[in-house]
């Protein structure tokens, strides 16, 4: 029996390099292809010939990627089978560990070879070095290699010998973190709960149920306050040490390069935080005392802020998955006679598992067999309203993939996350408008209504978690007295009107809980600015739908080719975090929120 949901999936090109019957969870197999593409880039003499290694190396990328998307899938689609675990596990620790020191030999290959200035786009940026095609040959675009052959190199310079074993501290520390959050447990209505449990008692339309709920998981967490502390403490010193290292000044400033963020800077980050205190928290006030007046309360508390403000049950979008998918693809074909006809072929291949059953791991992602180059969507549909907003943001990456099919270097077949979650949160947006497909009209707004808060309200606890971030690590040698009076400042910023009078304590450390800030440094502000470009998406297709459309699946296409802000101005976006960029977008969510 397969494990795997579809059959098999023919290549999208047909394997010139890496052998057919290869076994690639054998790392003996493998080797060789390395040690053949080293021999190989001995011989290159010309700059076709490079391009043509680079193809080589491409396959085996895309060879390699599949069979870990193929043993993860199996695994998370059949956790209880042995088989699936041992497969999946068997990559993860003999295969991809030593593949990593090839790669990092072949881009330092790469980097160094006589031929590689005289690619298209290497060299000097966004001038292409003019070269004609040779007969028969289509002429490579200008700028072809620059992406590329900016993030290489970035790799390649970043990287400090000495900073190894600092990681696998760094890899420790992190662990323990999570070893410790995932320990965290209370007792609640006789039964032992966990934290990630507990937080459907928000939800609870009883008061003091869920006062009584938030409190417990309160108490529980300000346990760990001490032991959160030091680790962070380690974990700062580390990253520091990590930042000297390279050659940087601080942390912050090495992020930034080691994350490629090479079109925008902390001040366009600092930027964006002002802009959402300005426009945005304005906005998510309105929207408390919205919820304030609606729930009849003088003040909103810590567990005032999930549960419904009128008191409704759950929404229910639908009974069983085939209904949720045949919907969906009702919703995409009103949307666009192409993804819709790229939903169709997913349900066609089977390369969708969606619905909710024992022995399936938790959550929802969307992955890519990268050399079939086909997308597969994995969720846990239960028939709530948050269902069909993931359905309709993991087919939004899918349609990514689906989008670079065309595209034969593998690096450019996917996008930075900046853009990436453009794809999928526009998608949200854009087939939200088709909601009546799942509800009749009123619930269908109480849908879109619930969605916009919830982008709104994203925005000011993204500006923390960042702001925090680039405070923390441009401030060496700080006390813990001072990080936590900084956190408060924030949150005095960004919190909005909620009233946390005898938990002062727990909003002074309430970052804890924020695995970002601990295992992914700055990691977050990237969802911030795809949701800027989602909303713009959005905004676009009121104007001109068609037009929007045409944009969105145009910059798609570009997969990672290009740099962010062309990816952004593709898709009709500004990629602008100020103020004035901002506001038209609040406006509109705004004015809509009032209609619904
Ligand atoms: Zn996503």
């Amino acid at each position: 029996m397969s494990l795997l949901p579809f059959g098999k999936l023919p290549a999208a090109k047909p394997r010139s390099f890496v052998p057919p019957a290869i076994d690639l969870g054998d790392w003996p197999q493998i080797a060789p292809l390395f040690d053949r593409l080293e021999a190989q880039a001995a011989r290159v003499n010309t700059a076709a010939e490079l391009e043509r290694w680079l193809l080589d190396w491409s396959e085996l990328n895309a060879a390699l990627d599949e069979e870990a998307s193929r043993r993860y899938i199996a695994m998370t689609c059949h956790t209880d089978n042995a088989e699936a675990e041992r497969a999946y596990l068997h990559f993860v620790e003999h295969v991809e560990p030593p593949v990593k020191p090839r790669q990092f030999a072949l881009e330092k290959i790469y980097t160094a070879h006589p031929r590689r200035g005289e690619l298209p786009g290497v060299g000097a940026p966004g001038t292409a070095p003019a070269r004609l095609p040779k007969a028969g040959q289509a002429p490579a675009a200008p700028g072809r290699y620059q992406v590329f052959d900016r993030d290489v190199a970035n790799h390649v310079e970043l990287f400090r010998p000495e900073n190894v074993p600092l990681e696998t501290e760094e890899a420790k520390l992190c662990q323990q973190y999570q070893k410790l959050i995932g320990a965290q447990t209370v007792s609640f209505c006789g039964e032992e709960k966990t934290l990630v449990q507990m937080g459907r008692y928000l939800e609870e339309p009883d008061r003091a149920l869920r006062q009584e709920a938030w409190e417990l998981v309160a108490q529980r967490r300000l346990k760990d306050v001490e032991q959160c502390e030091a680790i962070f403490d380690d974990l700062i010193k580390l990253r520091s040490q990590i930042a000297k290292n390279a050659g940087f000044d601080n942390y912050r400033d090495y992020a930034f390069r080691q994350k490629g963020r090479f079109d925008y800077t902390p001040a366009d980050c600092l930027d964006f935080h002002r802009a959402i205190e300005t426009e945005i928290m304005p906005a998510v006030r309105e929207i408390q005392a919205d919820r304030r007046r609606q729930l009849q309360l003088d003040t909103l508390r810590p567990w005032d802020l999930a549960v419904d403000p009128r008191n409704r049950p759950p929404l229910k979008p639908f009974a069983e998955v085939d209904g949720m998918v045949a919907r969906t693809q009702k919703i995409f074909s009103q949307l666009d006679g192409e993804l819709a006809a790229g939903f169709q072929q997913m349900q066609d291949l089977k390369l969708l598992d969606l619905a909710n059953r024992k022995g399936k791991a938790p959550g929802g992602y969307q992955s890519t067999l990268s050399e079939a180059r086909v997308p597969f969507i994995f969720m846990n549909a239960i028939g709530i309203q948050r269902d069909v907003e993931t359905i309709l943001h993991e087919a939004g990456h899918a349609f990514h993939a689906q989008a670079t099919r065309g595209e034969d270097l593998y690096a450019y077949r996917g996008a930075p996350i900046e853009f990436c979650e453009v794809a999928s949160m526009a998608m949200e947006l854009l087939g939200g408008e088709f909601l009546e497909e799942f509800y009749p009209p009123g619930e269908a707004n109480r849908a879109r209504k619930t969605h916009l808060e919830g982008i709104i309200g994203f925005f000011p606890w993204m500006a923390v978690v960042d702001a925090f971030q680039h405070w923390i690590y441009t401030h060496a040698g700080h006390t813990r007295a001072e990080r936590q009076a900084a956190y408060v400042e924030l949150m005095d910023r960004f919190g909005g009107d909620v009233d946390w009078s005898g938990w002062e304590t727990m909003r002074a450390h309430s970052w804890h809980r924020q695995l970002h800030i601990f295992i992914h440094p700055f990691y977050y502000v990237e969802y911030g600015i795809a949701q800027l470009g989602a909303l713009e998406v959005w905004a676009n297709s009121r104007r001109n739908k068609a037009e929007a459309l045409q944009a969105y699946k145009a910059a798609l296409a570009l997969g990672g080719s290009r740099p962010l802000p062309e990816l952004f101005h593709a898709a009709g976006c500004s990629f602008q975090f100020q103020a004035a960029a901002i506001k038209p977008l609040i406006q509109l969510a705004g004015s809509e929120l009032k209609k619904l």
